[in-house]
């Protein structure tokens, strides 16, 4: 019986050993966030409100996806790093405009100020935007070093329709552009994709790196819809797909199968970001188009693998939009499922 217990632990060691061995790195996730990004809000009744957040965290939680997952909170982003993708005279006057909030607020003056009518200014929206970006670039760092496969960055504002010099429909800093500059610039990677499948065109990211042969945008998104007049450009590094309202996600998949992948597979990419909108769930009333959460794991399985054949499985996924406080929660849950293998 006394030589049962030795036996017995070094049996458990030796699994113990078997996990570690088979779990690290390949399969582990991480998950960024800030308890800043739901400080910043944009008015009662604002669709893009803190509560996507909370309803995320919340359907985690309770399906259980939480524990696959490693929880990171992410840094403040440098200003050096957010100016790879901005000009320097954008970003300083957003700094400009929420001393100058925080100031009237003291005075009793208005809590937010206007830069159209979609995007507003707290006095929350600074920090939560540098943590945001921040998140996208701590968690790039994190798996070009091989700290993770993957990682998840549930952020906002989001940030793809944010332009070099210019903040527009919800989105202050681009958060995706501003990671693939990072990883060029810092980590000498020569090809990142940023693949985007928010329901609108991501107007920001194209035109922040059009003809930046070193990055590939590919994209599908609702047209005609929102950003009009957004840039559309012919730059030989893009690959954005107009799709009519009312497409479906056989027919998304397709095109998925058909244009997308044949130019990753050409591009071999060192790195994928993924631009993760969710608003085009056919119950999101933000846009026309049909996809359900199985589309979103297709669609992750397809750059999942991607991501295993050139690039160490390195993909770090940034949330974009997605307003339905139903289909939001089950779809981010869908796309992490696939990420972390659960
Ligand atoms: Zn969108």
């Amino acid at each position: 019986m006394t030589l049962a217990v030795p036996t017995l632990m070094a049996a458990v060691a030796a699994c113990q050993d078997e996990h570690t061995r088979t779990t690290q790195p390949m399969g582990a996730t991480a998950y960024f966030t800030h308890p800043d990004c739901m400080r910043h809000e944009m008015g009662a009744g604002h669709p893009e409100c803190p509560e996507r957040l909370s309803a995320i965290e919340d359907r985690l939680l309770i399906s259980g996806v939480d524990l696959a997952l490693t929880r990171r909170e992410a840094p403040p982003a440098a200003l050096t790093d957010i100016e790879l993708a901005h000009g320097r005279m954008h970003v300083a006057a957003l700094r400009g405009l929420t001393d100058a909030l925080r100031e009237d607020m003291v005075a009793g003056g208005p809590t937010h100020t206007p830069l159209d009518p979609d995007t507003l200014l707290n006095a929350h929206t600074w920090d939560a935007a540098l943590r945001a970006a921040g998140a996208a670039i701590s968690a790039t760092d994190a798996v070009i070093e091989g700290e993770f496969e993957n990682a998840f960055c549930a952020i906002r504002p989001p940030g793809h329709h944010a332009c070099r010099d210019k903040a527009m429909g919800f989105c202050f800093f681009n958060n995706v552009a501003i990671a693939a500059r990072h990883a060029v610039e810092r980590h000498g990677l020569k090809r990142v994709a940023i693949v985007d499948f928010d329901v609108h065109h991501g107007n920001g990211t194209e035109d922040i790196v059009a003809g930046d042969e070193r990055i590939l945008m590919v994209s599908f998104y609702q047209h005609p819809f929102y950003p009009e007049g957004g840039s559309v450009s012919n730059a030989s590094n893009l690959l954005n797909v107009p799709v009519p309202a009312y497409t479906r996600g056989m027919d998304i998949r397709e095109l998925v199968e058909m244009m997308w992948i044949p130019r990753l597979e050409a591009f071999k990419p060192q790195l994928i970001l993924i631009s993760a909108g969710f608003d085009a769930h056919r119950e999101d009333d933000m846009g026309q188009l049909g996809l359900v959460e199985q589309d979103y794991a297709w669609i992750t399985m397809r750059l999942k693998d991607m991501a295993r054949r050139f690039a160490q499985g390195r993909i770090v996924s940034c949330l974009e939009g997605g307003y339905n406080l139903s289909a939001l929660p089950r779809s981010v849950e869908a796309h992490l499922r696939v990420l972390a293998d659960v």
